[in-house]
């Protein structure tokens, strides 16, 4: 009997059933066509190509820019008893030759292989002379020199038509603008390709940016209270600062690994498969970090410093919660990131074109920050994607920002840039404001300007929040020589003169609503979900896999929140297919089950007091 796509998502990878465009897009290269996928990440991509492989006749080939992230599917896909392999560069001669000989011999369900491995001449002939399931193109975004991450090996799968006519194509990606989709179908030939496109949204992800303080506490704050023995990725701009801040981490007792292009080859990937590996590891990282990491249960992404654009910053914080369930992105800022990177623009030496679309994009990522209404409405419509009015999973729709007149102070601090001579930072202006006779004011005679001490309304900390917003507004700007002073744009005219009004945000520095995951498990059941998780990695360390191979965490929470007293219940729950059933299913039955009568104990002994 052949086996239908629905019967496979049930009993191999234990899901009742599918998800948005799933079913649709296997129908379509079950029968021979091509597809071109545009979902977000943790919309279930992978399925889509793996479920046709295993009905098609045939070795489902995939096609992945990144080892490590291959190395995970395919230990994925054993767990779940699918016959799957990869290749790649970094693999010793024998196990190759293992590989090659079970493609020729029609032993393999799926083959990840990279772009440039594939590529060769000897693989090429191989796959040639197997016969082939279907070709995915994942990452395919990978292929377009407008996108972000360009990968010139990926140009020439421009040949796979040719050389594999008849079989069937896909190409998938989570991240594409327009001209990148268009890339994509004309390089990859994919013309007859249907589209496959569904919206950018993240639902379960809360996004929140507040303003810095001294914000390392504010992180460990934030970390100890609602992710204490989670996993997380913390972005921050420079090599130094990711060193300072995991040492400093792991002395406020963390488990943290720092992870930049500066360390060797052998420390960075040891620090990523200790993240792939452990539970509770908080990486510390430049941008460089990420790009492979398909870590499903990574529970927050926080940023210390300002992503240069809305592109990075959603990138970056879609490696939280790929496996659906809740997490946090989490940013600090202020005034001193909105002056380094404007400094960092004006210092810049590159063509002014792209200067101004680099221009454009800070603006856009600072206007982001600074906005009252709801951040997922704006991160959408960026992406031209649509999007209620409230999301009620932001910091501003949960608690909605004060804002008041700023009208007033906003002319003030322009007037006393103006008065000063537009050369000087904002430390020397607010002292100026407050009325401060500093030395240096008395050096250049400022106490004698006429804005001297006209701004004794605000503290200093307040003055920084007008001045950033100002910044941020665009009606002040750094000026040319690149010591933080500032300068009055034109745009500020109509202001000086009192013809429109400024509203200003009050501003935040702690989060007020609890994290979401912290409600998702009562207190009752924390030694279950322990207990749990527990047995997971000593499984996980008995076979030298991830964790989240044996059951992730969404898995785990339907134990904790179903506690089925049966293996028949227990293969009911999402991500309990047949083998793992058979493998795994009364290991964690049981601690479920001794769990469950604790608990009864307690309520009985309650009972009769
Ligand atoms: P993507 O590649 O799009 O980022 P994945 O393919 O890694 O996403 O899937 C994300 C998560 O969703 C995985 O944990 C996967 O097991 C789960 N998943 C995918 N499809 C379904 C489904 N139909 N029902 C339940 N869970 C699913
Ligand atoms: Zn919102």
């Amino acid at each position: 009997m052949k086996k239908t796509p629905l019967a496979i998502l049930q009993h191999i990878f234990g899901f009742e059933q599918f998800r948005g465009d799933q079913k649709a897009i296997i129908e379509q290269i079950c029968c021979g066509g091509d597809a071109l996928v545009l979902m977000p990440t943790g919309g279930g991509k992978s399925l889509c190509y793996q479920i046709p492989a295993l009905i098609r006749d045939g070795v489902g080939v995939v096609i992945s820019p990144l080892i490590a992230l291959m190395q995970d599917q395919v230990a994925g896909l054993q767990q779940l008893g699918v016959k799957a392999a990869c290749l790649h560069s970094a693999m010793l001669p024998n196990n190759q030759q293992q590989v090659e000989t079970a493609l020729r011999q029609d032993q393999l369900d799926l083959l990840y292989v990279a772009p440039e491995r594939l590529l060769s001449n000897r693989c090429m002939k191989t796959l040639q002379a197997s016969r082939l399931a279907l070709l995915a193109i994942d990452e395919a975004h990978c292929v377009s020199q407008w996108g972000h991450d360009f990968r010139p090996e990926y140009l020439q799968l421009e040949c796979l038509q040719q050389a594999f006519p008849g079989i069937p194509r896909i190409a998938l990606t989570a991240t594409a603008d327009q001209p990148s989709q268009t890339e994509i179908i004309k390089r990859l030939q994919l013309q007859k390709a249907k589209h496959f496109i569904s919206g950018f949204d993240r639902p379960n992800i809360r996004y929140r940016i507040m303003q810095k303080k001294n914000g390392r506490q504010q992180l460990l704050h934030f970390i100890r209270q609602y992710h204490l023995g989670n996993a997380g990725i913390i972005y921050c701009n420079s090599r130094k600062r990711v060193d300072e801040l995991a040492r400093w981490l792991c002395q406020q007792g963390l488990k943290a690994l720092p992870y930049h292009a500066g360390l060797s080859g052998q420390l960075r990937s040891d620090n990523q498969a200790i993240f792939l590996n452990e539970e509770s590891i908080v990486m510390v990282a430049t941008i460089a970090f990420g790009m492979g990491i398909d870590k499903p249960n990574v529970r927050f992404v926080a940023h210390l410093d300002l992503p240069r654009s809305i592109e990075s910053y959603y990138q970056e914080t879609g490696r939280a919660g790929r496996d659906g369930l809740a997490a946090d992105a989490w940013m600090l800022y202020g005034l001193q990131d909105v002056m380094l990177q404007r400094n960092r623009l004006m210092a810049s030496t590159v063509d002014d074109q792209i200067k101004r679309i680099e221009q454009t994009k800070l603006d856009a990522m600072l206007g982001l920050c600074e906005i009252t209404s709801c951040r997922r409405q704006a991160l959408l419509r960026y992406f031209d994607d649509s999007a209620s009015e409230h999301c009620n999973n932001c910091d501003n729709c949960l608690e909605p920002v004060t804002t008041f007149d700023g009208t007033e102070v906003a002319r003030k601090a322009l007037s006393c840039v103006y008065r000063s001579g537009q050369r000087y930072g904002v430390a020397h202006l607010i002292d100026i404001l407050l009325g401060k006779p500093t030395a240096k004011v008395c050096s250049v005679g400022h106490q004698h300007l006429s804005t001297f001490a006209i701004g004794q309304e605000l503290d200093q900390q307040q003055w920084r929040s007008v001045f950033r917003q100002l910044l941020a507004q665009g009606l002040l700007s750094t000026n040319d020589e690149g010591y933080g002073g500032l300068k009055l744009k034109p745009v500020c005219r109509a202001l000086l003169r009192g013809e429109v009004k400024l509203q200003l945000r009050l501003d935040r520095w702690a989060e007020v609503k609890k994290s979401q995951l912290h409600d998702s498990i009562p207190a009752t059941d924390q030694g279950l979900w322990q207990a749990l998780r527990a047995q997971r990695i000593r499984l996980a360390r008995e076979q030298k896999v991830p964790p989240y191979v044996i059951f992730n965490d969404a898995t785990l929470m339907e134990m904790v929140h179903h506690k089925p007293d049966n293996l028949l219940k227990l293969s009911s729950l999402n991500g309990v297919g047949d083998k793992k059933l058979t493998r795994y299913g009364s290991q964690f039955l049981v601690i479920i089950i001794a769990h469950s009568k604790k608990s009864e104990n307690i309520v009985n002994k309650r009972k009769t007091r």
